[in-house]
């Protein structure tokens, strides 16, 4: 069984709910989604070097399980599934291997953060198994991509009830907003709503404001830690 895998580093979570805890991050190769990018806007995606399956070499679930011991010799890291897309297509079976065998030696040691974090753009149906933490993206109509979101996934994670899921939402502008609480609404979203601006086309100032009026439940602006301490660097 093989992945595409851009890149196996550690360093600390840089937003949501695990922002600051030392995590060792797999980041997949692939995404057929293209966030932002329309006639006249540029592509806003973190990580263009990671979009077409060829930009990861093919790793083996044992090869890459043994990269991440290397990192985290004690098991006491978390573990975030990233990408490009760590789950489509055939990146989704090594996910789930990697996943499942983390969950299972963490929890029979004791382990902290037994379950890997999986950072998924929406998509990808995600799934009711425990062995998954999931940051899963919807995407607005400023990202062009919101016909792509898979509306079941709101269903599965109401089912899953787990308080370390979260949605996120990249915020462009008061259409993406606002767009925003009418999904919230529509879905009655319980899980943990992460907000983010778009650098350089709204101010998170502004964003603040537009979140204390409408206060969403179980809600946070998230910005990027990373990008604070160490600029816009790759493999931090
Ligand atoms: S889904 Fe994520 S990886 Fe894919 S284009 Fe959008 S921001 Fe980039």
């Amino acid at each position: 069984m093989y992945g595409k895998i851009h890149e196996i580093y550690s360093s600390i979570s840089g937003e949501g709910i695990s922002q600051g805890i030392p995590t060792v991050f797999v980041r997949f190769a692939g995404c057929s989604l293209r966030c932002g990018k329309t006639d006249t806007k540029q592509l806003w995606c973190d990580t263009p070097y990671a979009l077409g399956p060829n930009q990861g070499e093919s790793k083996s679930f044992e090869a890459i399980i043994k990269e991440i011991e290397g990192l985290d010799k004690d098991h006491g890291f978390q573990i975030l599934l990233t990408g490009g897309e760590p789950l489509e297509g055939k990146n989704r079976e090594v996910s789930t291997s990697i996943a499942q065998h983390i969950f299972t030696y963490r929890t029979r040691e004791g382990k902290p953060y037994p379950a890997p974090r999986v950072e998924t753009n929406g998509s990808e149906k995600i799934t009711l198994d425990s062995f998954f933490i999931f940051t899963m993206d919807y995407k607005l109509p400023g990202s062009g991509m919101e016909n792509r979101m898979d509306l079941e996934n709101f269903q599965i994670l109401e089912k899953r009830h787990n308080s370390l899921d979260e949605i996120k939402f990249v915020v462009r502008d008061r259409i993406d907003f606002e767009r925003s609480i009418e999904v919230i609404r529509e879905q009655k979203i319980q899980t943990n709503i992460l907000y983010s601006p778009v650098h350089g086309e709204v101010d998170a100032k502004e964003l603040v404001e537009w979140i204390k009026i409408d206060n969403p439940p179980k809600c946070r602006l998230s910005l990027q830690i990373h990008k604070v301490l160490w600029g816009n660097q790759k493999g931090v």
